[in-house]
């Protein structure tokens, strides 16, 4: 009995065949040309495509893909051969272009621990959470140089391709490393570092050493261990080395984004402090040297102080963090701090690691108000002497607070609670400042100029921030996190899909439209003034008397908008449904975090300090100035495009935070992008284990499909025909000749070079991504 193709009853069938035989897809086709010999004769392809339409559609064998899958995946041996005639290094050349063929594409390349794919020419990593033998000084070589598909799909061949396009068009490059929380995006950025050092062939070992280095450094302290990854960004991060115009690497320089400071006061279950924190505690321990910073070796810090965590002598004993702590201050002298500001910038740490112990108590005064005393008068000392600054002072300055009235100055008492928030803004000062002026320092220590180099030579950035958060509960920090990815997604789209679509247009260039999700509206909510979130927050912020229920209210009220929702029962929750996925945000504590400002009696005080370090860390210009205005110009240019106008006002954090994004953007935009996309195969850092479901999800938020949709029928590179002529006219010219900038002239080239596919535009050649380096290669060998 032959079932109706694709009836209810032949779909049954089709499954009991799945179950019965777990066996791959072609075999299924082969059954089915079989059974239906004649309807199937010469009809493969079609059959093919309507099973995995099928497949798609029916849950019950979407099931028995998924064990299919687990089987393939255990069983790596023989059966992997079979797939590997399918494998394809670049997903926008498969045939068929679904969800299910990108996601078993991946899974068998990871089952074979090929964690890297192409799509067109943004790198696809999959986080492969074992050790790799792919990163030996051979892979290094093999890379360099090489046209893309000479090699299996590498870290490496990004790096190379952002240096050949940096020497080959003399223009800046930007590579932006994206994916959620764990999914790879530091190590990534490790790894471009290590193989541009190499490239950039550095006069001198040193200066290698050092740049290497530096990612380690600002590492140590801006990284942390949370729920989600042991190491984990909790800062942006802009790494950009510096090149001369022979291509040889001559300093470098780094930006650091929206540090998330709070954590040096508070961490959440199961989260710690900086890593630094940790290390200097084991290290000067080791050394014998904690009475020196007047810490103690049985009594963990406050702000150490962890559930796991609960004595000094774990921190003390732990010989990694001793281990890490001598690399870290091995980075500091290679880089060429001095030790007198590696003293200070331990004093500094240890001052900000005993400030949290200060404790207070309530004193009942004369006028009824609530004043504060402090209850460990020896802990305030250190901290004092620690910053060389007069305890009586520093006490005065946490229980008290100046406030002027008509003209006078007048001096009013601290509530308990209110000095320990001026305790903990001292904590979280310090130490934001103290990761900025390390920056600095290493910035002025691998300028060009101060090896000896001319500053006006290119640069290849290297973008690596916290990724997208998810946790049980989100707070202000991670609504900040989260718009920061808000904004690179962006800034994908905008690259890949938006500014090519309208060349098209523009250019009168025939070429199919692709459909992607534009996250426009939701960068409208947080980012729009003066209706947007981050403006509503300032508002709110500006009010004495509201509170968070008001400012939830607010929200509620202005942002109309289905990516924004209160969810029932959950006190001052608000949700968003952002292009990663929907995130419950609890507003306890916003308006706090937001208003958070160092009372001028600390800047004062902490600027009369003896220890230059402390000074300069209260003066200009590591003090935040400056906003900058991103609402959208009448002209219609778009938004969140930064345009330099500076606005100075009352900082609050969410409009430091807006500036910093634009600031980020400026830089980013300024460089020929290059994209890696990191991907997280399961949640729980395991090797080997590839969650389907998980990874879909990530390809169908990241755009994959549409990114290899649009580099199969588009033209990622549009060249100006004059420019296009002047790089390549040697393939098809003789050197004396000096063809006319007309289409003609370049179709000519393209000709000579046996390409097909490409198009003439009005003023632009149109070109996909592997035209251009087969192009270049000629034009190398020429
Ligand atoms: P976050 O947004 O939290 O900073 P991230 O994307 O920067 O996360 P990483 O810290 O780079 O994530 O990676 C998390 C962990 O995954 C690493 O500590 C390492 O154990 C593992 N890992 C990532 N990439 C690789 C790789 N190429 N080879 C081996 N292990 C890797
Ligand atoms: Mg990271």
């Amino acid at each position: 009995h032959q079932p109706e193709l694709w009836s209810d009853e032949f779909n049954d069938f089709i499954c009991k065949c799945l179950i019965k035989d777990f066996e791959l897809r072609p075999n299924v086709l082969d059954l089915l040309q079989h059974v239906f010999i004649k309807q199937t004769v010469g009809r493969e392809k079609i059959l093919q495509k309507q099973l995995i339409e099928l497949i798609d559609l029916n849950q019950q064998i979407g099931v028995i893909e998924k064990t299919r899958h687990e089987r393939i995946h255990t069983k790596k041996g023989s059966h992997m051969k079979t797939q590997d005639a399918d494998e394809v290094d670049d997903l926008a050349t498969l045939e068929v272009l679904d969800e299910n063929t990108v996601a078993d594409q991946l899974q068998n390349r990871y089952a074979r621990d090929q964690v890297y794919t192409y799509v067109g020419d943004t790198l696809i990593a999959v986080n492969p959470f074992h050790k790799m033998e792919i990163y030996t000084p051979e892979h290094t070589k093999m890379y360099i140089g090489a046209k893309h598909t000479a090699n299996p799909p590498h870290i490496f061949a990004v790096a190379d391709t952002a240096y050949q396009s940096m020497v080959s068009y003399n223009n800046d490059q930007c590579i932006v490393i994206s994916g959620e929380s764990g999914a790879g995006k530091t190590e990534s950025a490790h790894l471009l570092v290590q193989q541009l050092t190499v490239l950039g062939k550095a006069n001198n070992r040193t200066l290698q050493e050092k740049i290497l280095l530096v990612n380690s450094l600002v590492e140590a302290f801006g990284n942390a261990c949370t729920v989600i990854n042991d190491n984990s960004s909790r800062f942006g991060k802009y790494l950009e080395m510096k090149f001369n115009g022979g291509g040889t690497v001559v300093g470098a320089q780094i930006s650091e984004y929206l540090l998330e400071k709070s954590r040096v006061v508070h961490q959440a279950m199961g989260e710690r402090n900086f890593h630094i924190f940790y290390y200097i505690y084991a290290g000067l321990a080791d050394r014998k040297k904690l009475a020196h910073y007047k810490l103690s070796d049985s009594k963990t810090p406050k702000y150490l102080y962890h559930e796991n965590i609960k004595l000094g002598p774990d921190i003390v004993n732990n010989a990694s963090y001793k281990e890490q702590f001598d690399a870290v201050e091995q980075c500091f002298k290679v880089i060429g701090f001095t030790l007198e500001e590696l003293g200070n910038v331990y004093s500094t740490l240890a001052a900000i690691l005993n400030s949290g112990d200060i404790e207070f108590s309530p004193v009942a005064s004369e006028h009824q108000t609530d004043k504060s005393n402090i209850s460990n008068m020896s802990v305030l000392e250190n901290v004092a002497s620690l910053l060389r600054i007069r305890s009586d002072e520093l006490q005065e300055a946490l229980t008290s607070h100046c406030v002027v009235a008509r003209g006078e100055t007048i001096v009013r008492p601290n509530t308990v609670e209110k000095a320990v928030e001026v305790r903990d803004a001292m904590g979280k000062a310090l130490y934001s400042r103290l990761f900025s002026w390390i920056v600095n320092r290493i910035n002025a220590l691998l300028r060009p100029d101060s090896q000896g180099e001319d500053d006006k030579g290119l640069n290849i950035g290297i973008l690596d921030i916290f990724g997208f958060e998810n946790f049980k509960k989100n707070s202000f920090e991670q609504l900040c996190i989260n718009i920061a990815n808000e904004q690179i997604q962006f800034y994908f789209n905008q690259h890949i899909f938006a500014w090519e679509q309208d060349e098209y247009l523009n250019e009168e260039v025939d070429a199919r439209m692709i459909e992607y999700e534009d996250n426009r509206p939701l960068l409208d909510l947080f980012l729009q003034k003066p209706m947007g979130m981050l403006s509503l927050l300032d508002e709110e912020s500006r009010f004495p008397q509201a509170t968070d229920q008001t400012l939830v209210e607010k929200f509620e009220g202005n942002l109309k908008t289905k990516s924004f929702w209160r969810p029932m029962r959950v006190d001052l929750g608000f949700g968003i449904h952002h292009y990663a996925g929907k995130v419950i945000y609890n507003a306890a504590g916003f308006l706090a975090k937001n208003r958070e400002t160092l009372p001028a009696d600390i800047i004062l005080l902490l600027r009369s300090s003896e220890n230059e370090l402390i000074r300069k860390l209260v003066t200009h210009p590591l003090t935040r100035t400056g906003e900058v205005d991103t609402t959208p110009g009448e002209s219609g240019d778009t938004p969140y495009h930064p345009r330099e106008t500076t606005n100075m006002r009352t900082q609050t954090v969410a409009s430091y935070f807006r500036y910093s994004l634009m600031d980020l953007l400026s830089k980013m935009v300024a460089g020929q992008p290059h994209f890696v996309r990191c991907i997280k195969p399961n949640n729980d850092r395991h090797a080997n284990k590839f969650d389907r479901e998980k990874v879909l999800v990530q390809l169908r938020y990241t755009g994959v499909l549409e990114t290899a949709k649009i580099r199969r029928q588009g033209y990622s590179h549009r060249i100006l025909f004059a420019n296009f002529i002047k790089r390549y006219y040697l393939l098809a010219y003789h050197a004396n000749e000096e063809p006319a900038a007309t289409p003609e002239t370049c179709a000519a080239i393209l000709e000579k070079a046996k390409l097909e596919n490409w198009a003439m535009g009005k003023t632009k050649v149109f070109l996909k991504y592997y035209h251009v380096e087969h192009l270049n290669l000629m034009v190398q060998q020429a």
